[in-house]
């Protein structure tokens, strides 16, 4: 089916029985797009526990710009944007169809935030690490958002919200990113920091108890928070996901641990 006729059925019907939940996924090592890891498989689950969504739309850490982009193009490339990685991460193709039509929707209903339609991006690993372990088939279209770098951590917020009727439309909003992400601490081991374990589990309380206003002011939580995001581009997709909640959404977490000293993969599941 072309994205075309995909999204001409969504229009028909735009208001589905259910509202499709949102995602976001600690994705960490992207080893665990060919390796058969606890990540991977609880990524899969998470897929085979939703209906299955017309397209998504995936807000990775992997794509900061000026100015907010969607990808607007047919057939989006696979980026290997990675270094120091096995060749089998470099062979690995992902060739989901994009949605122009989607894009436009996009960018129509971020009212408060331009958005730019795209044709040079494709799927970064932020989006294919985890989307080939979601859906291996590589038949749900995909487009992807992009993080504008200048933006406030509110703003983010608030462009999530532009975005959260989509969810009535079988779209699927995944964030991919991780709560607890600092490289220049990372270590080979399947272990955590107590700083990170402090920050993930503090992060935890704050989503079940619904307070996104802590959660976009993160900088002021202190140290463990400074340790934990030292840049905040792996932090922010989260607040895309967070900010298509309504009162009606539950929240459930999968994948909840910490690894390699220093990366959180707790995963969060809005409705
Ligand atoms: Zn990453």
């Amino acid at each position: 089916m072309s994205s075309q006729s995909i999204l001409s059925e969504l229009s028909e019907s735009p208001d589905l029985e259910t509202t499709m939940p949102a995602l976001f996924i600690g994705h960490g090592n992207p080893m665990n797009a060919v390796e058969d890891t606890e990540f991977s498989r609880a990524w899969a689950e998470a897929a085979q526990a939703l209906p299955t969504p017309k397209a998504v739309l995936c807000v990775s850490a992997h794509w900061e710009t000026i100015g907010t982009r969607v990808t607007a193009m047919e057939q989006p490339k696979t980026i290997h944007d990675l270094h120091g990685f096995p060749r089998a991460l470099f062979e690995k193709q992902y060739p989901a169809p994009g949605s122009p039509e989607l894009a436009q929707s996009t960018k129509e209903l971020a009212h408060q935030t331009p958005v730019e339609l795209d044709w040079d991006w494709g799927l970064d690993h932020g989006a294919w690490s985890v989307l080939s372990r979601m859906y291996p088939a590589a038949t749900v279209p995909v487009i992807q958002l992009s993080l504008d770098r200048r933006q406030s951590p509110a703003a983010h917020y608030q462009l999530g919200r532009e975005l959260r009727g989509l969810r009535k439309k079988g779209v699927l909003i995944l964030g991919s990113g991780n709560i607890v992400h600092n490289l220049r601490a990372i270590v080979w081991e399947d272990k955590a920091y107590d700083w990170a374990l402090e920050f993930d589990l503090r992060m935890k309380d704050l989503i079940l108890a619904r307070d996104h206003q802590a959660i976009i002011g993160y900088s002021k939580l202190g140290r463990a928070a400074e340790l934990s995001v030292p840049t905040p581009e792996h932090y922010l997709p989260l607040l895309y996901v967070l900010g298509t909640q309504t009162d009606a959404d539950s929240t459930t977490f999968f994948a909840d641990k910490v690894t390699l000293g220093s990366m959180s993969m707790r995963s969060v599941r809005i409705g």
